[in-house]
């Protein structure tokens, strides 16, 4: 029975998201079931009944609102704490209903339990719709709505026999079947919905990540960016940005070849990010050129993080088999100021820097 009660927290999602219908639904149907009986059920029953009944929705509604608040916190314990709450409420409610049918029948003229049959399978019916999520409790609710019903129904004459067993051989099994159909697509939906969730962020997170040193590509630096610096630009913080470029990596490749030249990426990448904040952003916007952007970094102190960057890539000897390979880079850097406000206006400026930095002879930062 715990195994049955466990459910996804998209199935508790929706049937809280249903609960406003449900609760609009229950009035309407109430109000239609006092019409029909008020004229004879005694005045004290019928307003005891709609106390009860106003009891139980206001239950429910602060029920739906803990289970909203406790999703929202994703407490896990909690909503199976409420999941359990609504379980009794729904047992209150199957109760509720019965009792109000055999009073009307006590109360009202023969034929009315026909008219009471057919709220009962209404209701029932209705129930499909928003509790089928939780399978579990939705067959508790079927059973206690319906058994009392054929008991009743049994009590009179022979015409309703025959109902009885038309109910029991056709109506009960198509709507248990359907409520079970509806609770299955229902799973089989939460599991595709999650599979494509999961291929999405997969998806996203390759689209904006360089294959080769598994930084950004140029793709995140414009999107991320953009928006970093209209931020900064409106909160009049600074930002710098480092175009770093590696000198005569053509020269590299072509002396130890393609593979030694892929891995000096690869380490003069991680070298970059081992020196910047987490909260800076590291993209390869070319085969050997970098870009960095410092958030609430000054020129001066970029400037200094760039001498800093370039000073331990001409220290840091990589590795060959004949012997060490020195590598240098060469390093632009700009800031936001009075006319550079945009990403592309500190790109260019950036870039502007590198080719000083090229033309003076490389491994400097200009
Ligand atoms: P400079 O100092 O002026 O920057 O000279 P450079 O040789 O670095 O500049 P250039 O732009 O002429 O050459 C860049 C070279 O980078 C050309 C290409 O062979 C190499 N390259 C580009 N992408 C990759 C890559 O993914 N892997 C490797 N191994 N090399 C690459
Ligand atoms: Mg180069
Ligand atoms: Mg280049």
């Amino acid at each position: 029975m715990i195994r049955f009660l466990e459910y996804h927290p998209t199935q508790l999602q929706r049937i809280v998201d249903e609960t406003w219908t449900t609760l609009y639904s229950l009035v309407f149907v109430s109000a239609v079931l006092i019409w029909i009986y008020e004229a004879f059920i005694p005045m004290s029953y019928l307003i005891l009944w709609i106390v009860a009944q106003s009891i139980y929705i206001l239950l429910r509604y602060v029920n739906a609102k803990a289970l909203k608040k406790h999703m929202a916190n994703e407490d896990h314990e909690k909503m199976k704490l409420h999941a359990r709450v609504l379980l009794l409420l729904i047992i209150f409610s199957a109760l509720l209903w019965n009792v109000g049918n055999i009073v009307g029948v006590l109360y009202a003229p023969e034929l009315y339990e026909f008219v009471s049959l057919i709220m009962m399978m209404g209701i029932v019916t209705a129930a499909a719709m928003s509790l089928s999520t939780l399978f579990f409790i939705y067959s508790v609710y079927f059973f206690l709505m319906m058994l009392p019903q054929l008991f009743m129904l049994t009590q009179y004459s022979d015409h309703l026999h025959h109902i009885v067993i038309v109910l029991a051989m056709i109506y009960f099994p198509i709507v248990f079947m359907f409520s079970r159909s509806l609770y299955k697509s229902f799973l089989v939906s939460i599991d595709h919905h999650e599979e494509l969730k999961d291929h999405a962020t997969v998806m996203h997170r390759l689209s904006v990540t360089d294959a080769l040193t598994q930084t950004h590509n140029r793709r995140y630096l414009y999107d991320t960016g953009r928006k970093l610096i209209v931020e900064a630009v409106a909160q009049e913080q600074d930002v710098s940005q480092l175009m770093i470029d590696i000198d005569y990596f053509k020269k590299i490749n072509d002396s130890y070849g393609h593979q030694v030249g892929d891995e000096i990426l690869v380490s003069i990448a991680k070298n970059v990010q081992a020196m910047i904040r987490s909260s800076d952003v590291l993209a390869r916007v070319g085969g050997e050129e970098f870009a960095v952007l410092l958030l609430n970094t000054s020129v001066e102190d970029a400037k200094k993080v760039a001498e800093n960057i370039r000073r331990s890539i001409e220290g840091g000897k990589f590795a060959h088999s004949n012997g060490h390979i020195i590598v240098t880079v060469s390093i632009g850097v700009a800031g936001l100021n009075n006319e550079v406000l945009t990403l592309d206006e500190l790109y260019s400026k950036a870039d502007a820097r590198l080719y000083q930095a090229k033309s003076l002879g490389r491994n400097r930062v200009c």
